[in-house]
């Protein structure tokens, strides 16, 4: 790996390109981390981390051919070592020979504009590491739905699953539409300590998101789970109860997003009133709609869960009434009622 000159620390390149089918929300999701900040990870103030150098257009200071010339070096194998975090989905302009949907910067030859898909094509070989960033570029996301001109998939679509970087490092998936911020900047830092030597391989599943943030349902972590096991359901929005009548595909959808929060914790769909409707899956969002009708699913579980629900919520409401109170030991008075007996 490079070092930055003083032959202690090694640059690491991030080559962020934004210009997939995208609308540059996990860009701006990302600038809201805090678990670490993006300004952690490029002033390097957590222990072991490699020095960062991003080239990213939402903050990059450099425009223009100065700003390119990074895409241009890393595609001649001239920048070493990189990661290029790719966000939006690939449109495939080989079934729309007549233009292109998705461009980064101009041939110098020809002074057209670039297909993303060539980029990929020409940064994938020498590429450390590829990071998809939100469900676009993960696995295709709104604009790969049924009927979409465009023929727009996601980066492990376009590349091949068991695509593998020149490191041996599968591409590393963080869906979410957008991601949830610390989940990008965790996976950013990992993967930079990773590349440092200071851990080993990232721990993905079949669906390349890192097992750590993604194991677990939407359901397993929401603040309104009592409610869905005592078979309390709401049928309106802006109550407490559990939402899954109401379109909320919390229990088969693998997001961290209620245990986590938005920012600062705060938020996370359900637990702020909003259905989960699937959005970091990779049959987003075709296999969630329509929207806001019970899930096919729920229907049957729901009224299962409401029969016991509704037993186990009347067996709590008793235990309940009954350790609601003071222990009757406690009073005023001349005598010791605790059963306390005296040893000697
Ligand atoms: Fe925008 Fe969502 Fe696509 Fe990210 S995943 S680019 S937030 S539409
Ligand atoms: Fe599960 Fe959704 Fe109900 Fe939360 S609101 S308990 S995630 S079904
Ligand atoms: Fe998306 Fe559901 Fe997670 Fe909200 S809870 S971010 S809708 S997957």
């Amino acid at each position: 790996m490079a070092t930055n000159g003083n032959g202690k620390k090694p640059i690491v390149h991030v080559l962020w390109i934004n210009a997939g089918l995208s609308c540059d929300g996990d860009s701006v999701a990302l600038t809201a981390a805090m678990q670490p900040s993006v300004e952690d990870i490029v002033l390097g103030v957590l222990p072991g981390m490699p020095k960062v150098v991003f080239h990213w257009p939402l903050i990059d200071y450099q425009v223009g051919d100065e700003f390119m010339e990074w895409f241009w070096k890393a595609s001649r194998g001239e920048l070493e070592p990189f990661v290029l975090v790719m966000e939006g989905s690939i449109p495939n302009e080989r079934i729309k020979p007549e233009g292109y949907w998705a461009a980064f910067g101009n041939d110098p030859a020809t002074g057209q504009p670039i297909p993303t898909s060539d980029w990929l094509d020409k940064l994938a070989p020498h590429a450390t590491a590829i990071v998809a960033a939100g469900t676009c570029a993960t696995y295709g996301g709104i604009h790969a739905m049924e009927g979409n001109p465009t023929g727009a998939m996601g980066v492990p679509d376009y590349l091949g699953w068991t695509w593998k970087s020149k490191a041996g490092l599968p591409v590393v998936c963080v869906p979410g539409c957008p991601i949830q911020p610390d989940n990008l900047a965790e996976t950013l830092a990992y993967l930079l300590q990773q590349l440092a030597g200071n851990a080993p391989m990232i721990p993905l599943d079949e669906n390349l998101r890192p097992r750590w943030l993604f194991d677990l349902t939407v359901h397993e972590g929401c603040d309104r789970a009592g409610f869905y096991e005592q078979g309390q359901f709401t049928k309106e929005y802006g109550t407490i109860e559990c939402l899954v009548k109401i379109g909320c595909w919390g229990p088969v959808v693998k997001c961290n997003v209620p245990k986590r929060g938005w920012m600062a914790g705060i938020g996370g769909c359900p637990n702020v009133g909003g259905i989960c409707i699937g959005c970091t899956m990779p049959g987003f969002p075709d296999m969630f709609m329509p929207f806001m009708d019970e899930p096919p699913g729920a229907k049957i579980s729901s009224r299962t869960v409401g029969v016991y629900g509704s037993f186990i919520r009347q067996l709590r409401s008793m235990t309940l009434h009954t350790v609601d109170k003071e222990t009757k030991w406690r009073h005023r008075g001349t005598t010791l009622t605790t059963g306390y007996h005296p040893s000697w």
